[in-house]
């Protein structure tokens, strides 16, 4: 093989809970610096797929190789090769009874064997790069939701991660704090770090993804640039996810079924009714 070597290389991947097949044959490789976006409904399996690649879920079936590790192989050191992977969730996991700066020095100390000096230079460095450098004596109970995401950021980004996963790191947020969470994001990007984003941020998507993948129903349903997967479509699954996503309150007359043509002006009730539809999620 030519060129250089994929970050990670997914191969007929498939994984069953029971005898629910959730992933149903993935074949995916993300080469140095991309960014790749997931997108797809609730329940279509992206979150099992990020979670197979870092391996916190154990594949049925495939492979997966990380950093030209076979991390499917049962010798394979997972946890040495897992230590350059950043993994964020929706969550953001800090340690609350540690200060902001405690929550970055723990694991370069532990994992990496830093010395506290080392691992305290490298935190404020990258508490800088997330712009909460001023923050790093209070308690996570002490910031936003935004800014606690942003220390899990630079939690991460402190332990020289070669690959950063993101599993839609910005639906816990209030909507004015997504924004600073993800401008970090697309600073990362821009530094040229390897990033593979679960999102229902179809802005952030096109203008920051190198490539968008849809899921449904367990397999990658179409991929290709942001213009092409967000822009124009190719498949009806596609189109129906993303015009819900991208027009939440624009409810087809087949969805609501018999119903009287809703009066420019809603009422009270109309509008109450409206809003008891389950936005797309
Ligand atoms: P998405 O992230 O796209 O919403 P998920 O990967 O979370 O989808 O889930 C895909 C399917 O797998 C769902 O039907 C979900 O209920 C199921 N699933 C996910 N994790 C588990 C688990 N640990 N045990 C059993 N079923 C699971
Ligand atoms: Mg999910």
């Amino acid at each position: 093989m030519n060129g250089p070597a994929a970050i990670v290389r997914v191969t007929g991947l498939r994984k069953s809970f029971g005898a629910n097949e959730v992933l149903k044959g993935i074949d995916l490789s993300i080469m140095p610096g991309e960014v790749v976006c997931v997108i797809g409904p609730s329940g279509s399996g992206k979150s099992t797929l990020l979670r197979c690649v870092n391996l916190l879920e154990k594949p049925s079936a495939g492979r997966v190789e990380l950093l030209g590790v076979d991390i499917t192989d049962p010798d394979a050191d997972i946890d040495k090769v897992r230590a350059h992977v950043g993994m964020l969730f929706q969550s953001f996991n800090l340690f609350p009874h540690k200060t902001v700066l405690g929550n970055l020095t723990l694991a370069q100390v532990k994992v990496l064997g830093r010395t506290m000096a080392e691992a305290e230079e490298v935190a404020m460095r990258n508490l800088s790069h997330v712009g909460l450098a001023d923050r790093a004596n209070a308690y996570p109970a002490q910031l936003s939701g935004g800014q606690q995401q942003r220390v899990a950021i630079a939690r991460s980004l402190a332990m020289d991660p070669r690959l950063m996963l993101f599993d839609e790191p910005t639906s816990a947020l209030d909507p004015e704090l997504v924004g600073d969470v993800l401008a970090v994001m697309r600073d990362l990007a821009d530094a040229g770090m390897t990033m593979m984003v679960v999102t229902h941020e179809m802005a952030f998507a096109r203008e920051v993804g190198d490539r968008v993948i849809f899921m449904d129903d367990g397999v990658i349903v179409e991929q290709g640039t942001p213009a092409q997967v967000i822009g124009s479509p190719s498949t009806e699954r596609a189109r129906l996810f993303l015009h819900r996503v991208l027009h939440p309150i624009d409810i087809a007359d087949s969805e609501l079924g018999e119903t009287e043509p809703i009066d420019p002006v809603l009422d009270r009730q109309e509008w109450d009714a409206l809003h008891h539809e389950e936005p797309a999620d």
